[in-house]
C-alpha cells in the first residue's frame, strides 16, 4: 500500500491490541480444497517474500525475479497473456526526475572530491565546465563566487517559512547578475542545513552551475577563506527513467463485461526510495502482507476462475508495479489498457490481505460507495469475517486509478500493522487461513454478479486520506506521476474546499497565496503552514489560461 502522508501514525493504538491475537491461526478444520489453496498461498508468498527478490523495487532485478515468476504462474493456470506483444508483461516507464551524471566532478588544488559525499550540485544548476583559481575572499567577474549559508542559516533558525534552497537559488541569480561564473556554497556553522540532490524537485535551471560542499570536505578542501583555490568543476545532470512491469492474464468466456481483480506485486526494496517507515540500516524489506498477500490472493483467484462454472463474465487479472511509488502500473494500465475499459463491469483490489485478526475477523473494504449495488451485494458479516465499510473510491492503492475512470471498485485489506512498510513484514506473520477466508468472500461477490447487469456507478464522497501532519487539505487528488511544474488534480472530491471554489480535475495548481511550488514535496510543504479558517487564494492553469480562486481552509 501506498505510503501517502504518513497518514497511519492515527491507527497506531489499534494495532497494538490487535499484535497480540496475530498468527493464533483457528483450529478450524479444513477440508482438502481448502488445504490446497492455503499450501499454494504459502509457497506463493514465501517466494515473492523471501530475501532473493530484495523486496521487489520496481525496476530492480527483484522485480523481474517477481515478474517472471507470476507470467509463468498465469500460463501454468491457462490465462490468455495481455501485456505487450504476445506477453503476460506491460513495461511502463517512469519518470524519476532527474540525477547527476557520472561524467560530474570536482577537483580542488588537484584533489578530487567524491560526488554525492563531499559535493552535489543543485537541481536548479546549470550544467558545464568552469576551470579557475578562484579564491573566496574574492568576488571577480567571470569567476566562481564562493558562499557561506553559516550566517542566513542562524539568522532564520526561527523562521518556520524559511527554505534554505530557495535562498541559495536566490543568491546565485544574484550572484549571476553580479558577474559570477559559478557559485560554490557551504556551511561551516553548527546549524545542520539538511541539503542534498533533490532530483525529483521540478526547479527551473539558471545560467550558472551552483555546488555544495559539504562540511566535512569544506574544512577539508576550503580551510583557508585567504587562499586561492585551483577549481575545476564538470556538471552534468540527465533525466532519470525507470521501467516498471505489470502482469496481466485474461479469461475469455466471450462474455460481454469483464470483472478486473488485481493486486501491486511491487514492495520497497531496501527502502532506496524513501518510503520506508524504517529508521535502522538499509535492509530488505520483503513485503509479505504489503502485497504478496494480495498478489497471491490472485493467482488462487485466477484458479478458482478458471476451474469454475462461472462464464458470464471475462476476468482480468493484473498483477501491478509501481504503486508504492504512486499507483504508476495501474495509472499506466488504464491509459493504456488491454482490454475495453467501458466493458469494465467493476474492479477488485486485494492490498494488504495477509494479516486477519482471528480475535476480531475483522477486514475493512473500500469503494462501497463506488456503485449502489454493493449496497445488495457485500454481507457486513460472515462466520469467518467482519467487515467494516469504507466508501470512498479514492484510496491509496490501485483501485483509486479505475475509481477515477468511473469504474466501481473494492478494496479488501485487513489492516495497519506494526511491521507495515518494515524490513519485518515477513511471511511467517501471514494468517493463511484467514487469507482463505477472504479469498471465499471475493470469490462470492464475483459469484453474485455472474448473473447480474453491469454494476451502475457512483461517485464518492471523503476520503480517508490526507493526514496527521495536516490540518487542512484542498481536497484534491494529486497526479503523482505528472512530470510538468506544479500539482496536476487528477481527481476532485465532491464536498470539499477545491470544488466548491471551482478547481476541476486536470488543474494545475501552482501558487497557495503567495507559495508557488513545483512539485509534490513543496506542495506538502506549503501547504502544511496554513491551519483551519485561513483565507488566501488557489492558482491554477487550465489549459493555457492561470485563474485565481479565493479560499477559506
Ligand atoms: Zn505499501
Amino acid at each position: 500500500m501506498l505510503n501517502l502522508h504518513h497518514n497511519i501514525i492515527v491507527m497506531k493504538n489499534a494495532f497494538l491490541f490487535l499484535l497480540l491475537f496475530a498468527n493464533s491461526v483457528s483450529a478450524q478444520k479444513l477440508k482438502k480444497a481448502d488445504k490446497i489453496i492455503i499450501d499454494s498461498l504459502q509457497s506463493e508468498i514465501g517466494f515473492l517474500a523471501s530475501d532473493r527478490l530484495e523486496g521487489r523495487r520496481t525496476g530492480s532485478s527483484g522485480e523481474k525475479l517477481a515478474y517472471e515468476y507470476l507470467s509463468g504462474k498465469f500460463k501454468n493456470i491457462g490465462l490468455i497473456p495481455k501485456g505487450d506483444g504476445n506477453t503476460y508483461t506491460q513495461i511502463f516507464e517512469m519518470d524519476e526526475g532527474k540525477q547527476i551524471l557520472p561524467v560530474t566532478h570536482l577537483l580542488i588544488n588537484d584533489s578530487a572530491l567524491t560526488v554525492g559525499k563531499d559535493f552535489f550540485p543543485f537541481i536548479f544548476s546549470a550544467q558545464g565546465v568552469i576551470k579557475a583559481d578562484a579564491s573566496p575572499a574574492l568576488l571577480e567577474k567571470k569567476m566562481p563566487w564562493f558562499w557561506d549559508i553559516k550566517d542566513v542559516l542562524e539568522q532564520n533558525k526561527n523562521n518556520p517559512h524559511f527554505d534554505i534552497e530557495s535562498a541559495i537559488k536566490n543568491k546565485a541569480l544574484d550572484f549571476y547578475s553580479k558577474g559570477a561564473s559559478a557559485v560554490i556554497v557551504f556551511n561551516t556553522g553548527d546549524i545542520d542545513d539538511g541539503l542534498s540532490f533533490n532530483g525529483k524537485k521540478k526547479e527551473d535551471t539558471l545560467k550558472i552551475p551552483v555546488v555544495f560542499i559539504t562540511k566535512e570536505a569544506a574544512k577539508k578542501y576550503l580551510n583557508d577563506n585567504s587562499s586561492t583555490y585551483e577549481m575545476n568543476l564538470d556538471v552534468a545532470i540527465g533525466n532519470k527513467k525507470r521501467d516498471g512491469h505489470n502482469v496481466i492474464g485474461y479469461i475469455d468466456n466471450g462474455a460481454t463485461q469483464t470483472i478486473v481483480i488485481g493486486a501491486h506485486f511491487d514492495h520497497l526494496g531496501y527502502g532506496e526510495d524513501h518510503n520506508s517507515l524504517w529508521t535502522g540500516a538499509p535492509a530488505i524489506h520483503n513485503g509479505a502482507d504489503d502485497n504478496a498477500s494480495g498478489t497471491a490472493a490472485i493467482i488462487e483467484l485466477a484458479r478458482m476462475l478458471k476451474k469454475s462454472k462461472l462464464k458470464n463474465k471475462n476476468y482480468l487479472f493484473i498483477c501491478f508495479s509501481g504503486e508504492e511509488l504512486g499507483l504508476y502500473g495501474s495509472k499506466y494500465f488504464t491509459e493504456h489498457p488491454s482490454v475495453d475499459l467501458s466493458s469494465v463491469d467493476y474492479m477488485i483490489n486485494a492490498d494488504m490481505v495477509g494479516r486477519l485478526n482471528n480475535n476480531t475477523h475483522s477486514i475493512t473494504i473500500g469503494g462501497y460507495g463506488t456503485s449502489p449495488s454493493w449496497g445488495n451485494i457485500l454481507e457486513s458479516k460472515t462466520k469467518y469475517i467482519n467487515v467494516t465499510f469504507d466508501s470512498s473510491g479514492i484510496g491509496p492503492s490501485d483501485h483509486t486509478s479505475f475509481y477515477l475512470k468511473n469504474i466501481p471498485v473494492l478494496f479488501f485489506f485487513t489492516g495497519i500493522h506494526e511491521d507495515y512498510h518494515k524490513p519485518t513484514d515477513d511471511v511467517e506473520k501471514i494468517n493463511f487461513s484467514g487469507e482463505l477466508q477472504i479469498l471465499k468472500y471475493i470469490y462470492h461477490v464475483i459469484e453474485q454478479t455472474n448473473n447480474m447487469q453491469k454494476l451502475a456507478f457512483s461517485k464518492t464522497k471523503e476520503p480517508k486520506m490526507e493526514g496527521a501532519r495536516f490540518t487542512v487539505s484542498l481536497g484534491i487528488m494529486p497526479d503523482y506521476a505528472f512530470s510538468g511544474k506544479g500539482i496536476r488534480a487528477d481527481g476532485i472530491i465532491a464536498g470539499k474546499i477545491a470544488e466548491k471554489a471551482g478547481i476541476k480535475a486536470g488543474d494545475v495548481i501552482i501558487k497557495l497565496g503567495d507559495n508557488s511550488f513545483s512539485d509534490i514535496y513543496s506542495y506538502m510543504d506549503v501547504l502544511s503552514k496554513y491551519k483551519k479558517g485561513d483565507a488566501t487564494t488557489v492558482t491554477v492553469l487550465r489549459g493555457k489560461d492561470e485563474l485565481t480562486f479565493n479560499i477559506v481552509f
